[in-house]
């Protein structure tokens, strides 16, 4: 860790304060609820939060993986809360939401990964507060049958998101247990399954990738008809997370940015504080606007 480059001037962190971070907060505390803007330690929570906008981590707080970037804890997960998406959607009521994103551990110990207990937290969001719009953020779903990804899709949710992480050479050190191309090919399946859904990805950089692989991405992105792509900074979490290869500026991020509409991608969103779920609601409207 002592090697690791200073955090430079454009990440920037302000200290959440706000009321509406308190109100959202208490909201997701009433209700039992994880988050991965905490469990992640993201730097954007007291801006989302202070919106309400709270990304859900469901089936539990202890992921069957551990990704090196993540801090997440490994281990062996706890049965999954048959109430849990309802309470999902009675925080999505509450905050009032206009659009949520739920993301998941993945769950290598169940047979569909978790795959119906995502459809019923989509149900359950869908019942209750029918005019948010509903993203999911899903694990690989590596280990189970074709049918455990379109029991979510059949659930549908608006936005379709799996994140590739990073370029494929960087997998064995930062995504060990999952497969580049299983999880393109889990992105191009859901346009097939239903071509009108929108399908989101996004990679981390500063992990210690080229240019030449990040526009490779792309390039696989569009091939598998990927709709949004999403491009932030790496932060270590911890000293025992993947070192910070370097900090991209944010003339690179621009760069990316112009790249990648060039590709054809419908809504891209590339800086330093971008994450998979930041400004989520606001983008998809735009995209579905378009
Ligand atoms: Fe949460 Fe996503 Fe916002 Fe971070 S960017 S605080 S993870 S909603
Ligand atoms: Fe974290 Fe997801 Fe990897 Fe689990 S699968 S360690 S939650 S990034």
């Amino acid at each position: 860790d002592n090697a690791q480059p200073k955090k430079p001037s454009w990440i920037r962190v302000k200290a959440p304060t706000s009321e509406g971070y308190k109100e959202t907060r208490e909201i997701l505390k009433a209700n039992k609820l994880v988050t991965v803007c905490e469990e992640a330690g993201c730097p954007n929570v007291g801006e989302c939060w202070s919106h309400g906008h709270a990304t859900m981590m469901i089936m539990g707080e202890i992921c069957t993986r551990g990704c090196s970037f993540c801090n997440v804890a490994t281990g062996r997960p706890d049965a999954l809360d048959v109430f849990e998406p309802g309470r999902v959607a009675h925080a999505v009521e509450t905050l009032g939401l206009k659009h949520v994103v739920i993301t998941s551990v993945d769950r290598d110990d169940l047979e569909d990964g978790g795959a119906e207990h995502f459809a019923q937290t989509i149900r359950a969001v869908r019942h209750r507060a029918p005019a948010t719009t509903i993203e999911v953020l899903t694990p690989d779903f590596l280990k189970c049958s074709p049918k455990a990804l379109e029991i979510v899709v059949e659930a549908q949710p608006d936005v379709f998101n799996h994140n590739l992480e990073t370029v494929p050479g960087l997998y064995p050190s930062v995504r060990p247990g999952a497969r580049y191309f299983h999880s393109l090919r889990l992105l191009q399946r859901v346009k097939e399954l239903d071509p009108r859904m929108f399908t989101k990805s996004g990679i981390m950089v500063g992990l210690g990738e080229t240019r030449e692989a990040v526009l490779q991405i792309m390039d696989d992105m569009r091939a598998a008809d990927i709709d949004f792509l999403t491009i932030g900074q790496y932060l270590q979490p911890t000293p025992k997370h993947h070192a910070v290869d370097r900090f991209v500026t944010p003339e690179e991020f621009s760069d990316y940015e112009k790249a990648a509409y060039g590709k054809g991608f419908g809504m891209v969103s590339a800086t330093p504080l971008t994450r998979s779920s930041y400004h989520a609601g606001e983008d998809f409207a735009r995209l579905r606007a378009a």
